[in-house]
């Protein structure tokens, strides 16, 4: 979070808004647990656990929008592509 989703004042990594007094707890709580999920996403992409990767970065990205979310997105769609192409070939050769 970079600014205060009600007043937009600079995030000061507070739970509490300085300008408007706005909790952000849930919010940075909600952060926090997208950005364990990224990283578990990332791990299960280096494991080639294309599936359980994709389903866990849609879960982040659905807490919380970010780049490295939909790159793994985007990764595992052009991996589990590429894999059914290849059964597809094998089955006409
Ligand atoms: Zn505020």
């Amino acid at each position: 979070m970079e600014r205060c989703p009600v007043c937009r004042a600079r995030f000061k990594d507070e739970p509490v808004c300085y300008r408007c007094g706005a909790d952000l707890s849930v919010l940075l709580a909600i952060e926090s647990e997208a950005t364990a999920l990224e990283r578990r996403a990332v791990t299960l992409l280096g494991a080639g656990e294309w599936i359980e990767a994709r389903r866990i970065a849609e879960r982040a990205r659905a807490l919380y929008s970010s780049p490295l979310a939909a790159a793994v997105l985007d990764l595992t769609h052009r991996e589990l592509i590429a894999s059914e192409v290849q059964v597809l070939e094998r089955l006409l050769r």
